[in-house]
């Protein structure tokens, strides 16, 4: 018998209480529910919302692959090659997910994945590349560095805390991790030692391959969801790394002598009048499958990264762009910082110049520009908000003198 039913007491009709018993209880027609329930129903609906499996978006929603070239060149300057392919791969990409949920319906042929490996030297733009497709496609996206992995049961990472990382990305809504992007930085830094598998294990290198092997090929993989390896008693929560797109990038530094040794024992037996001319000053766009094993990658790894492009060095005309051209450029950050001081930022040309000599002499590349602005420009932002100045302007004198100065 209902223990409310010779009371004039109200209660909630989920769970039994009566209105003193709880915090809140909301009235309704002829009924009453708790806040706790409302609570509790609402978690749950949330919850159901988000198992839901994904709706295929119709192929003419898709961003087309001149679309997301279009859309980096806004962002990232040159690379032109590694635009085109990241470009179609993506495009690719959402396209095999989109034809592998349809698939799922109706038992079609299935398409299999192309994780995508950048080779070309550090601050080039890999990262940028990566970050900037994963903003466009409004997917979760995380960055993770392979020297920090090590094989199951080795002081370090577990590879799989590239899942947890994802999934903290994702709010842990699986479903949405499971459709995200994950940069793999410095994969070069996990070849192997030499060039013969090893009998003794080699820690840092082959077995961190192996172990990553797992989650490139698309597997459901046990991920902590805290990360680590503090927690044992913590459940795993299961993710199906089939429709994550793997990005790895790497220097290689010292590729070019294998991939230069290739190409010289490729052309013995041609006669010299049919022998293709190679670009010797940038060997790199030349890099294939054979080169990364011979540099110690597995080739199983390397199976599973079947699009592989480069990135040429910035030269000076490049940086200089940089400097300025991006959406989100250097330059034009700090024009919008004093803008927002209601002063105009007015910039010599040849002080980028110096700007972009400075950073070429420390050798620095596109990661120096931002702390020689930095260094030039502090003295500036500290007055800028109390002067009543309407501009400032940024003279040859004034930035040579602050990058002299002491720190
Ligand atoms: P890496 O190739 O080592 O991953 P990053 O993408 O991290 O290099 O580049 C470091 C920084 O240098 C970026 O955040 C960006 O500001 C700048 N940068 C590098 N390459 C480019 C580029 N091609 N276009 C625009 N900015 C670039």
């Amino acid at each position: 018998m209902d223990r409310h039913e010779n009371t004039n007491e109200r209660h909630c009709v989920f769970c039994g209480r009566g209105e003193n018993e709880v915090s809140l209880l909301l009235q309704g027609m002829d009924a009453s529910i708790c806040s706790d329930c409302v609570k509790l129903c609402h978690d749950y609906v949330a919850n159901l919302e988000k198992q839901m499996a994904p709706e295929p978006a119709k192929i003419e929603d898709l961003l087309k692959p001149k679309e997301i070239h279009a859309y980096l060149d806004q962002y990232v300057i040159g690379q032109d090659r590694a635009k085109k392919l990241l470009s179609v791969a993506v495009y690719n990409h959402y396209k095999r997910v989109n034809n592998n949920l349809v698939q799922e319906k109706e038992s079609e042929l299935e398409i299999e994945k192309s994780n995508i490996l950048m080779v070309g030297p550090t601050g080039t733009g890999k990262t940028l590349l990566a970050k900037t497709i994963a903003r466009l496609l409004k997917v979760p996206f995380t960055i993770v560095d392979a020297t920090v992995l090590t094989e199951a049961g080795y002081v370090g990472e577990d590879v799989e805390s590239i899942l947890t990382r994802l999934l903290q990305e994702a709010d842990y809504d699986v479903k949405l991790a499971e459709r995200g992007i994950v940069f793999i930085d410095e994969i070069d830094k996990i070849a192997r030692k030499s060039d013969n598998p090893s009998i003794t294990r080699d820690v840092s290198g082959e077995g961190v391959q192996q172990a990553m092997l797992k989650l490139l090929e698309g597997n459901v993989v046990n991920v902590p969801p805290k990360g680590g390896r503090k927690h044992p008693e913590q459940e795993f929560i299961q993710v199906n790394t089939q429709n994550i797109l793997f990005i790895c990038g790497g220097a290689f530094e010292g590729i070019e002598r294998r991939i230069a040794q290739r190409l010289n024992t490729q052309v013995i037996g041609y006669s010299s009048s049919n022998r293709p001319s190679v670009d010797k000053n940038n060997l790199l766009k030349y890099v294939s499958a054979q080169d990364l094993r011979s540099y110690g990658l597995i080739p199983e790894i390397i199976g599973r990264l079947p699009v592989i492009t480069y990135l040429d060095s910035l030269d000076r005309a490049a940086l200089l762009r940089i400097l300025t051209e991006p959406k989100n450029a250097i330059i034009r950050q700090y024009e919008k910082m004093f803008e927002l001081d209601g002063m105009k930022l007015r910039i010599d040309p040849e002080v980028l110049d110096l700007i972009v000599d400075t950073s070429i002499e420390n050798k620095l590349g596109a990661r120096g520009l931002r702390s020689i602005c930095e260094k030039i420009m502090t003295d500036a932002m500290y007055e800028a908000p109390s002067s009543r100045k309407k501009t400032f302007h940024l003279t040859l004198a004034y930035a040579k003198e602050k990058l002299s100065a002491e720190n």
